[in-house]
């Protein structure tokens, strides 16, 4: 049966210490306001906040229930990121070219008075694109709250429209009926356009894709198809169970043509196609057979406050310790500038089977 390393044992103190110390001689040197760039040359652009490791699914490719199960340790309260803490961090993050926050986890629902901190995140700035992902358990009745706090729209989780595969895949017996209610709730409150994401794993929902695309064609909302990924330790991925986007592409315009779109900005993972029809478009996110590191400037903040630069990841650097040590914005600003300027990761330029069993993060953890 897979386990969990724990956070201390999979991290490198090599590579902490080396941060450290370079974060360290930096002190004292001024940090420019403004965009910076890493050693690819990309921009940091976006941030991801978990704001919980907990969530009220078990979603076979994330959280396996017999790892997660009734005596998993999640974090104790004390260690989360309060929501000043999270907001300062943010506005930090937004003073060096972050333009786009999103709210994740583990279940971000879940954690209480959420509307509450996306209030506080927009107080930042009106321009700053503030989106949450969610499984829509609890959508239908916080979507009202999290649009009037400010959230400029939502991304909702669904694995398929059948409602025993979908049971199977959240494996906690959820319905897909509620998340259904969940979208249409969050599309009354005006959180569009909304993205319906996908993860597709052969032999469990693949014969989901087809309905999938056809059930939200001409809605607004846009699905995405995301491979199935070899995030954490714990999931048991095998390449054999990756449907590859560009079969996912060919599944759909077998039936509902599609022709290619361009991409909206820089750095957007989802590869767009609109039906040829004029009834919409969807995106494949091709995070293992056509990797997008070259355009990747996503930052990951986690639930206790390590910054990470990849998904993939086993190191982060501690921003709660900087935040907790009394230190002001100036040394915030320097610590976050040089953790991404020394960036390099590019893993999904490099996984095999074999990196794909090496111990890294749970995407619980860090946030997806
Ligand atoms: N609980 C929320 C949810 O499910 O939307 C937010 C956190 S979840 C970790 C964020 C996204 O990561 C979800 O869309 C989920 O489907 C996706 N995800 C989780 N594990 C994955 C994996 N192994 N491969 C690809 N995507 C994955
Ligand atoms: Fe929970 Fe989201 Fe992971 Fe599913 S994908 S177990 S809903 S955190
Ligand atoms: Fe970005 Fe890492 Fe994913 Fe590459 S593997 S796209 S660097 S998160």
């Amino acid at each position: 049966m897979a386990t969990i390393i724990p956070l201390r044992d999979l991290r490198s103190d090599a590579r902490e210490t080396e941060l450290a110390t370079l974060v360290r001689d930096a002190a004292g040197q001024p940090e420019a306001a403004g965009p910076i760039e890493d050693m690819r040359g990309r921009p940091l652009a976006d941030l991801r906040i978990s704001v919980t490791d907990r969530c009220n699914f078990r979603c076979v490719y994330c959280m396996p229930k017999d790892v997660f199960g009734r005596d998993h340790a999640f974090l104790p309260h004390a260690a989360l990121l309060t929501f000043e803490e999270i907001t300062r961090v943010a506005r930090v993050f937004v003073g060096l070219g972050v333009r786009k926050i999103r709210l994740t986890g583990g279940e971000p629902l879940l954690r209480r008075r959420i509307e509450h901190l996306v209030e506080m995140l927009r107080a930042i700035g009106d321009d700053l694109d503030l989106t949450l992902t969610t499984n829509g358990a609890l959508l239908a009745r916080k979507a009202r709250d999290l649009k009037a706090a400010g959230l400029s729209r939502v991304t909702v989780s669904l694995d398929s429209l059948d409602d025993a595969t979908f049971r199977a895949m959240n494996d906690v017996d959820f319905p897909v009926a509620s998340v259904l209610e969940g979208i249409d709730a969050a599309a009354m409150a005006g959180l569009t356009p909304l993205k319906v994401n996908m993860v597709v794993k052969r032999g469990a929902n693949d014969a989901s894709i087809v309905p999938m695309a056809r059930h939200f064609r001409g809605t607004g909302h846009i699905v995405r198809f995301i491979e199935y990924m070899d995030v954490g330790a714990t999931n048991g991925w095998r390449m054999d169970d990756v449907v590859p986007a560009r079969e996912i592409i060919a599944r759909i315009g077998a039936t509902l043509p599609l022709a290619p779109a361009d991409p909206h900005y820089r750095g957007e993972v989802a590869e767009r196609w609109r039906y040829a029809d004029g009834s919409g478009e969807i995106g494949v996110i091709a995070s293992v057979t056509q990797a997008f590191c070259h355009d990747c400037t996503r930052a990951r903040l986690s639930t206790e406050g390590r910054l990470f630069t990849c998904l993939f990841a086993n190191t982060g650097f501690d921003l709660r310790e900087i935040v907790r040590a009394g230190n002001d914005d100036e040394a915030l600003r320097r610590a976050i500038a040089v953790v991404w300027r020394q960036r390099s990761d590019h893993y999904s330029e490099l996984r095999t089977e074999a990196t794909a069993k090496s111990p890294k993060i749970e995407m619980s953890y860090i946030g997806g």
